[in-house]
C-alpha cells in the first residue's frame, strides 16, 4: 500500500506548514499507519549545508549526516522516529540526480526534458522514501508556497501522480488568512487566489488549512468553500496556539484524520493519541520559572528577532523543562553585547552557548563562558559552545592566555581546537558542501561524571557537523589542569564531551555533538534534562 499526502502552502510562507505537515503526520501514525514524512526545499542548492541560519533557519542533521531543512527536526520530534536522506530534497538535488543519470546513460539515448524526467525523479524519490522506512503513507511538504515559479515541477509531480493514481493521493493547501483590524475579519480572497493558482496547474485541493489568528468562523468558511469548490467540513480551523505541540490535538478537533483517511480510502486503525495529548495540554500549566540564557549571533535579521537559527535548541530546553515540571523562561543574549558587559550573565539560572562558525562575536561568548564558570552558573556548551569553553579553560586556568580555535585565529601559538589533517585538504580544494564531520557517530563515557551518569550507560551515539576538533595533543595538557573528558570517541582521539567535577562547579558541560538534534517530546535529551536539573536547584 502507498499513499500519499501533499502539503503546499499558498500565500505566504512562514505560517507554519512544516508544523502542520508533521502534525498530520504524528494524526496519521496515531490512527495506526506506518508513516513517515519528506520535505521538499525550493532551493537549489544540494542541501541546506552551505546557507546561513539568519536567512535559511537551523541546519538540522540527520544521523546519516544529511543536512537539510529545520522542518526535518518537526518531523523527527512529531514522529519520534530518525529520518535520512531519503526524507529530504531540494531542486538543486532532484536536478543532480537527474544529470548524473543523463551522465550514465540511464536514459538509454533518450532527449531528457524538465517535463516530465524531472518530475519523475521526484517522485522517485518520495517512493525511496517509503521503501525505505517501509512506510505505507508519506506526507509531503512543498517547501515556500504554490505561486513560486520554483515550485512548478514539484506541483507538476503532484499532478502527474493524482492523475495516475486518483485514490492515493491527498492534497492540502495551508493558507493563511489574514485579520484586519478594522472590521476584525478574517479575509478569505488570498485563499481564492491561492486556489486559482493551484487550479492553474492542474490541481485542486482536498483541505484547506485555514491558519489563522483566531479560529475561523461558520460565514468564513462558507465563503472559502463556496468559492474554492470544496465541502464546508473540509476547510479545517488552525488558529495560532501557545505551545505548536498542541496542533495535533487541535487538527484532530477539526476531524482532519477522518478527512485525509476517507480521501485515501482507509479506516482509522487504532486511536493512540492520548499519550501525545496528556504531554501537549501539560505543557503551560507549571508555575517554577527557571531562567535561560542562550548566548549566539544569528538572532537578527533587520529589526526581527529570529530564534529559528537554534530551533531545536528551544525545543530541546522544553521538552526537558517539561520533564522537571518547569515554566522556561528563554533570553537571547547578544555575544557582542556580553564582551562589553559580562555582568548580564549573572541575572540567569543557566547559560547555554549553542553551536556556530566563524570569529564575529565569540570573545562575548568566551566572556560569558568565564563568567559561568567563575560564578558557578550551569553552563552548557553544544559544539561551537564546547570549544569555546575549552579555549576559555585553556587561557584562564591552563595559563596559556594566547589559547585559540585557529577556526578564528589560525596563526595562534596555542592551538587547543583545530582541524583535523583531512578537514585541511577539503579547506585547501574549497569543498565545502557535506565535508564537515557530519551524523551520528559513537563515544564512550567515563565513570563517575556527569555525563555518564544523564545518559545511565557507557555507550552513546550522537550526531555532529563540524571541522574542528579539541587538538589531541592537548587532552593531557587539560586533563593534568582539572577539566574532565567525560566522553571520547571509540579511537580515545577525538573529546566529546568535556565537563568540570561537581566538586568544582555545579554544572560545567559541553558537548562536540549537537544533543538538542536528538531530543523528541516525549523523551528529552539526557544531557538537557541534566542541564535542567541544575538551573532549578540554582533558581531555589
Ligand atoms: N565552527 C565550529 C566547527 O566547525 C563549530 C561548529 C558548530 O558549532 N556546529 O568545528
Amino acid at each position: 500500500m502507498r499513499k500519499y499526502v501533499f502539503v503546499v502552502g499558498g500565500v505566504m510562507s512562514g505560517v507554519g506548514k512544516g508544523v502542520a505537515s508533521s502534525s498530520i503526520a504524528r494524526i496519521l501514525k496515531d490512527g495506526g499507519y506506518r508513516v513517515t514524512a519528506v520535505k521538499i526545499d525550493p532551493y537549489v542548492n544540494v542541501d541546506a549545508g552551505t546557507m546561513n541560519p539568519t536567512e535559511h533557519g537551523e541546519v538540522f542533521v540527520l544521523d546519516d549526516g544529511t543536512e537539510c531543512d529545520q522542518d526535518m527536526g518537526n518531523y523527527e520530534r512529531f514522529l519520534h522516529t530518525n529520518l535520512s536522506g531519503y526524507n529530504y530534497m531540494t531542486t538543486g538535488s532532484v536536478y543532480l540526480s537527474v544529470i548524473q543519470k543523463e551522465r550514465n546513460l540511464e536514459y538509454h539515448g533518450k532527449c531528457v526534458e524538465v517535463v516530465p524526467h524531472v518530475p519523475l525523479a521526484v517522485l522517485d524519490t518520495i517512493n525511496g522514501a517509503l521503501k525505505h522506512t517501509k512506510s505505507e503513507i508519506v506526507v509531503v511538504e512543498i517547501g515556500g508556497t504554490i505561486g513560486e515559479y520554483q515550485n512548478l515541477i514539484f506541483l507538476e509531480a503532484v499532478r502527474m501522480l493524482k492523475q495516475k493514481h486518483p485514490d492515493d493521493v491527498a492534497l492540502v493547501l495551508v493558507s493563511y488568512l489574514p485579520l484586519l483590524n478594522k472590521d476584525n475579519e478574517l479575509k478569505t480572497k488570498p485563499t481564492q487566489y491561492a486556489v486559482r493558482t493551484l487550479n492553474s496547474a492542474g490541481l485542486q485541493p482536498d483541505i484547506i488549512l485555514a491558519r489563522s489568528a483566531q479560529s475561523i468562523d461558520d460565514k468564513r468558511k462558507e465563503k472559502i468553500a463556496f468559492n474554492c469548490n470544496i465541502p464546508k467540513h473540509s476547510v479545517v480551523a488552525a488558529p495560532d496556539v501557545k505551545n505548536i505541540y498542541e496542533i495535533p490535538v487541535n487538527l484532530r478537533k477539526g476531524k482532519i484524520d477522518m478527512l485525509l483517511l476517507k480521501k485515501l480510502g482507509l479506516r482509522k486503525r487504532e486511536n493512540a493519541s492520548a499519550q501525545w495529548r496528556k504531554f501537549a495540554l501539560s505543557l503551560d500549566g507549571v508555575q517554577k520559572t527557571v531562567r535561560i540564557g542562550i548566548v549566539g549571533k544569528y538572532f537578527s535579521s533587520g529589526s526581527f528577532v529570529l530564534a529559528d537559527s537554534y530551533r531545536s535548541v528551544i525545543e530541546a530546553l522544553r521538552h526537558a523543562a517539561h520533564q522537571e515540571k518547569i515554566k522556561l523562561e528563554l533570553d537571547w543574549i547578544d555575544s557582542e553585547q556580553v564582551q562589553k558587559k559580562p555582568s548580564l550573565i549573572g541575572q540567569y539560572d543557566g547559560i547555554l552557548v549553542p553551536g556556530g562558525f566563524g570569529a564575529r562575536g565569540i570573545e562575548g561568548k568566551i566572556k560569558a563562558i568565564e563568567y559561568a564558570r567563575t560564578h558557578k552558573i550551569p553552563y552548557f556548551g553544544l559544539c561551537y559552545g564546547m570549544q569555546l569553553a575549552v579555549v576559555e579553560f585553556t587561557r584562564n586556568v591552563v595559563g596559556l592566555k594566547k589559547a585559540h580555535t585557529t577556526e578564528a585565529d589560525p596563526k595562534t601559538p596555542y592551538p587547543v581546537i583545530a582541524v583535523l589533517p583531512e578537514q585541511k585538504e577539503y579547506l585547501a580544494l574549497k569543498k565545502y558542501g557535506a565535508t564537515m564531520r557530519l551524523g551520528g557517530y559513537p563515544a564512550v563515557l567515563q565513570k563517575n561524571t556527569i555525563a555518564r551518569e544523564a545518559y545511565g550507560k557507557p555507550n552513546i551515539r550522537e550526531r555532529h557537523r563540524h571541522r574542528y576538533e579539541v587538538n589531541p595533543d592537548y587532552l593531557k595538557v587539560l586533563a593534568d589542569a582539572g577539566l574532565v573528558i567525560s566522553g571520547i570517541s571509540p579511537s580515545q582521539e577525538l573529546a566529546e564531551i568535556i565537563e568540570l567535577p561537581r566538586t568544582v562547579h555545579p554544572f560545567f558541560v559541553g558537548t562536540q555533538f549537537h544533543p538538542e538534534l536528538t531530543s523528541r517530546p516525549l523523551e528529552p535529551h539526557p544531557l538537557f534534562c541534566a542541564f535542567m536539573k541544575a538551573a532549578k536547584r540554582e533558581s531555589l
